[in-house]
């Protein structure tokens, strides 16, 4: 036996520490429609309008400067993010996707003993930052598939550290009102921190609906997350950011990696969040077809939960209905999302698409319910 061969022998393989092997990896809306020639992914929540021209542009122009590292502050797109939403550059820090910044909240607050609260229906890489940090995840059940605050607040304890919530969440797509935030951030102690994930907020224009920015800026334990990837079209990039107090902004640049954002997402996103009119476009269009969809869907006897994002939750009679409606919709290249791994295995989640997807997937549903064969 060699030398290394019985090194192997004596010693167990590595072995992952606690908590990474209790993840169930998360897996991503399904892209492919075997055999059908033109396919309509509404898996993901991605918007059917594209990014902005001007982000487009600004990736293209990036592309002489591939050999050279990017600017590790991403300055130009905090400045560009800052100028439109009134805040401090210094505030704000940037990530690979609003996931990773998730992650670097579970990584730098979160540790084994620690307890990190979030909701039944809650967007599943909660659960996968926790354990992933070692903490331990604690789930607090919803009411009508909508956040309940004092539901989370009972799963408060002094172990407690830190609170996701997606505002308005998915998959589901409902929200709480801003004075629920606040409800719950009133109650919480100073040393949980409360993680507003606003991946949706800006197609919202409701009276009662605010993301948390002020709120972030103003108390030392708010810290709230935006994408680039959902309404501004840029979900291949990889790209979001987050404002919070200037201790969580710092603990989080200490734990990312020193380049974590490209050089062609930071030019793409700076161009894209400038773009107020694509930025209207998009919320009218969603305006638009939300209601619509709801509404049909509807019509044709399903159950819809209520929604404020660009997407809707279809509720079938069972799991078996629900994954025959499934093969349906893609034998005609219409791509939902299932959403078993939310404890939702009679559901599918349908995008907004363009008018053309939401035409067909309306009427997919009415033939499939009225025993239309694949
Ligand atoms: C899509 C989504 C995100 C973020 O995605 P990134 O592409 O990583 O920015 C974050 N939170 C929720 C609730 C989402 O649906």
């Amino acid at each position: 036996m060699s030398a290394l061969a019985h090194n192997h022998v004596i010693h167990a393989a590595p072995t992952p520490r606690a908590g990474v092997l209790a993840i169930d990896a998360y897996v991503p809306g399904r892209s492919e429609a075997p055999g059908v020639a033109k396919v309509f992914k509404l898996s993901s929540n991605e918007t059917s309008l594209g990014p902005s021209p001007h982000a487009r542009a600004a990736y293209l122009e990036a592309a002489p400067y591939l050999a050279d590292y990017p600017d590790g502050s991403a300055r130009v797109l905090r400045e560009a993010i800052g100028a439109v939403h009134g805040i401090d550059p210094e505030r704000i820090i940037c990530g690979a996707g609003s996931d990773e910044l998730l992650a670097l909240a579970a990584k730098a607050y979160l540790g084994p003993g620690d307890e990190c609260v979030f909701t039944q229906y809650g967007f599943l890489v909660y659960r996968i930052a926790t354990l992933a940090a070692g903490a331990t995840p604690v789930v607090a059940a919803e009411r009508g598939y909508t956040a309940d605050v004092d539901a989370i607040l009972a799963c408060v304890t002094p172990r407690t550290r830190v609170i996701f919530l997606a505002n308005p969440n998915n998959p589901t797509g409902t929200y709480i009102p801003y004075s629920e935030v606040l409800r719950l951030h009133r109650a919480l102690p100073g040393n949980v921190l409360l993680v507003l994930d606003g991946a949706y907020s800006e197609y919202l224009r409701l009276p009662d609906y605010d993301p948390g920015l002020d709120l972030s800026l103003e108390v030392p334990n708010v810290l709230m997350t935006r994408t680039f990837s959902k309404i501004h079209g840029l979900a291949a990039l990889r790209l979001g950011w987050a404002v919070g107090p200037a201790h969580v902004i710092d603990a989080l640049n200490r734990v990312r990696g020193p380049f974590n954002v490209s050089g062609p997402a930071i030019a793409a996103g700076a161009a894209a969040v400038a773009d107020l009119a694509h930025v209207e476009h998009s919320v009218a269009h969603n305006d638009h077809w939300l209601p619509k969809i709801t509404e049909k869907v509807r019509a044709l006897g399903l159950e819809v939960t209520p929604s404020v994002a660009n997407f809707v939750l279809i509720h079938f009679e069972d799991a078996a209905r629900r994954a025959a409606a499934d093969a349906f919709l893609v034998s005609r290249g219409l791509i939902l999302r299932q959403v078993g791994a939310y404890g939702l295995p009679n559901a599918l989640r349908m995008t907004v698409g363009s008018e053309e997807a939401n035409v067909l997937t309306i009427q997919a549903l009415s033939d499939f319910l009225s025993g239309a064969k694949a």
